[in-house]
Parts: structure tokens; C-alpha cells; sequence
């Protein structure tokens, strides 16, 4: 990984493989999905901002996160630049979750979240990158 800024625009297939470990290329940019409890943020509770792995576009917020049981990170709303699409892949209608910037696949949003909105947002770890703000801050 590296933390130069990039021009998503004009990243192609070969550039990103680069860019990501395999698995991370496997999910955000062929819309694959990590085993349950397997990925990084499943049961992660530090504060921070969830970006996108492959722009760094803000996605979610801490805040927002919260365990659903279901063993991939899960948010009751997005807090930055996502997008969604009918997906009617393994024949079964969802909506898919993806990067607003870059268009790479986060997840999928389902509505039988706890929040108000009634929504929940599940994700795979390996789409996201968690910017930490420490517990002291704020
Ligand atoms: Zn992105």
C-alpha cells in the first residue's frame, strides 16, 4: 500500500492489482465477498473513520458501527460517499454498496438494521481501512 494520492479516473485493472493484497483486489474490485468473521474489522470497536481501501474516500464512521452478529463489519448508515445498485447476482435481489469515488464493492445494505433509518450496512473488512482517531481525542 501506498499513501500517494490517486487518480482513480485512470487506474486500470493491472494498476489496482498492484495497488491491493489479493484478497483485497478480489473484493473491492471484483466483487467478492470475505469469509464471516475472518476479516479485520469484523469486531473491531476503535474510534475512527472507515475509508475506502482503494481511494481513500471516507466511507463510515465508528459511530455508526455496531455488532450485528453476522461477522463482517456492519453500520447502521454511511457517513461519507457511497452508492448502491440492484444486485440480482446468486439469484436473490440485494443492493449493493460501492465507493461513490472510485466504484469499488464495499458490501451490501439491508433493511433490518436497529437504527432509526432501519438500515444495515454490511461490509467487508477488506474494502475498508480504518483511520484511526485513538480513544483520547475529541
Ligand atoms: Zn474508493
Amino acid at each position: 500500500m501506498s499513501d500517494e494520492p490517486i487518480d482513480v479516473e485512470r487506474m486500470n485493472e493491472e494498476e489496482w492489482k498492484a495497488r491491493l493484497t489479493a484478497e483485497q483486489y478480489r473484493i473491492a474490485r471484483q466483487k467478492g465477498t470475505e469469509r464471516a468473521f475472518t476479516g479485520e474489522y469484523w469486531d473491531t470497536k476503535e474510534p475512527g473513520t472507515y475509508r475506502c481501501v482503494c481511494c481513500g474516500n471516507e466511507l463510515f464512521d465508528s459511530d455508526a458501527k455496531y455488532d450485528s452478529g453476522t461477522g463482517w463489519p456492519s453500520f447502521t448508515a454511511a457517513s461519507g460517499d457511497v452508492r448502491t445498485e440492484d444486485d440480482l447476482s446468486l439469484g436473490m435481489r440485494r443492493t449493493e454498496v460501492l465507493c461513490a469515488a472510485c466504484d469499488s464493492h464495499l458490501g451490501h445494505v439491508f433493511p433490518d438494521g436497529p437504527g432509526s433509518d432501519g438500515q444495515r450496512f454490511c461490509i467487508n473488512s477488506a474494502s475498508l481501512q480504518l483511520d484511526s482517531r485513538g480513544p483520547d481525542t475529541e
